[in-house]
């Protein structure tokens, strides 16, 4: 029996799935970054059941980080986190220059609207950036805009960097983004960074989630010579290990550890990010503690 033919649709009106592309106008000084997040996106609901608005914000947070990753000329991690009074209190996302990706969100209670006023009541948004080698970099803004974008951009503004917007969907199948940034060096040009962003905002949630970057410039830029670069894949993965967890637990301090001892028997940290369980019982505790004075240069990131 001849094998039956697989339908395979033309390559440019799928999604590219779990990736990054960067492209540059070659006539205007601006450039950009795309992102569709897929199966990298999926490893996080599974992890979590979120309400519709929350898992909205926080596929939005996830492109937005992997965009900013993708600009660092270094190797490092970029963690964006936000902190609210509302019933979203902590909302963190890690993405390492490497395309590498995780995320979560905490919650209480009902949610009494979808916007971000009413998720997050006087939130704070904090970006840090930490190169492999080299000083850390943190800058905080108030949540005043009305979408993660908005706040993003004022981020940006305050930052003094260079001048960018960014534009970004989720739902429970993907979440994708597009980045507009202004290139350092050249001239400054505000007609042609007026251009690109009011096409820009012409894309709406639809094309930014089915489109793949290639039709999606072709659809917004097709009178501009744009050059778009090779794909880079995004993974979800989580970084934490047994030594970081015991990194964490040696700074809550002897008394307490011996108390959680006292009190269960023995300690239980799940990582927040992954769901993965790491135990310690007596004997592991009294190891961790013993050699508390050597540990200054450890990494302290879990
Ligand atoms: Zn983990």
């Amino acid at each position: 029996m001849a094998p039956t033919p697989i339908y395979r649709p033309p390559q440019q009106i799928m999604p590219e799935h779990d990736s990054l592309r960067r492209f540059i106008f070659e006539q205007l000084p601006v450039q950009g970054r795309h992102v569709h997040l897929d199966a990298s996106w999926q490893a996080v609901l599974e992890r979590q059941h979120y309400p519709v608005p929350v898992r909205s914000l926080l596929g939005q947070a996830m492109a937005a980080t992997a965009l900013m990753s993708a600009t660092l000329k270094f190797d490092g991690v970029v963690t964006l986190q936000i902190r609210g009074n509302g019933p979203v209190h902590l909302l963190v996302v890690q993405c390492t220059s490497r395309m590498i990706l995780r995320g979560l969100a905490r919650w209480h209670g009902e949610l009494p609207g979808a916007d971000l006023g009413s998720l997050l009541a006087d939130g704070r948004l904090a970006i840090t950036i930490e190169p492999s080698k080299g000083e850390r970099y943190q800058g905080i803004v108030p949540l005043e805009g009305e979408t993660l974008a908005a706040c993003l951009e004022s981020y940006f503004l305050r930052s003094e960097q260079l001048p960018t917007r960014m534009w970004l969907t989720a739902d429970n199948e993907c979440a994708a983004g597009m980045l507009l940034q202004m290139m350092p060096a050249r001239q400054k040009d505000p007609d042609a960074w007026q251009h690109v962003t009011l096409l820009a905002d012409t894309l709406n949630q639809e094309e930014l989630k089915m489109l793949s970057a290639q039709p999606l410039l072709q659809r917004l830029y097709h009178e501009d010579d744009v050059r778009l670069f090779e794909a880079t894949p995004v993974a979800f993965r989580c970084q934490c290990s047994r030594a970081r967890i015991e990194v964490t637990l040696r700074s809550l301090g002897a008394d307490e550890l011996q108390g959680i001892l006292v009190e269960q028997g023995g300690v239980h940290v799940d990582c927040e990010f992954c769901g993965r369980g790491y135990d310690f019982d007596k004997v592991d505790v009294k190891a961790l503690l013993s050699v508390n004075s050597l540990v200054h240069t450890t990494d302290s990131r879990h």
